[in-house]
């Protein structure tokens, strides 16, 4: 202890029009909130941790999703469960297509055709 500590609540931008509660911290590459956790002294995405708060502990490979698309928001009303399938569906539902093999498709992926494995530890 003694090094001081911003509390996680201290981070966030709860005045936007959208309801979102945007981190103020920093971000990572790829625009997501990044909070430090003093109990594993890690780099956590800001989004889980506020999960992890608000909602409880998140199973072993599964992602925490945005509702809102805005990466940056860690509002826990704004965030669900899913894998990394449901995030990629997501995504193209939305329009902006997500695809582990170039051009190629970005339709009808299957779980056992990603590039990674379904069931491990999730970062998003
Ligand atoms: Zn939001």
């Amino acid at each position: 202890m003694g090094k001081k500590h911003v509390p996680f609540e201290d981070r966030l931008n709860k005045i936007t029009h959208t309801g979102c509660w945007e981190w103020t911290g920093g971000l990572d590459k790829d625009g997501y909130g990044h909070y430090y956790d003093q109990s594993t002294r890690l780099m956590k995405r800001a989004h889980r941790i506020a999960w992890k708060i608000y909602k409880g502990e998140i199973p072993i490979g599964v992602c925490v999703l945005h509702k809102c698309d805005n990466r940056k928001c860690v509002n826990p009303s704004h965030l669900f469960l899913g894998t990394v399938a449901d995030n990629n569906r997501d995504r193209d539902y939305k329009g902006r297509t997500f695809r582990p093999f170039g051009n190629k498709r970005s339709h009808g992926i299957k779980d056992s055709e990603l590039p990674w494995k379904v069931g491990q530890p999730c970062k998003m």
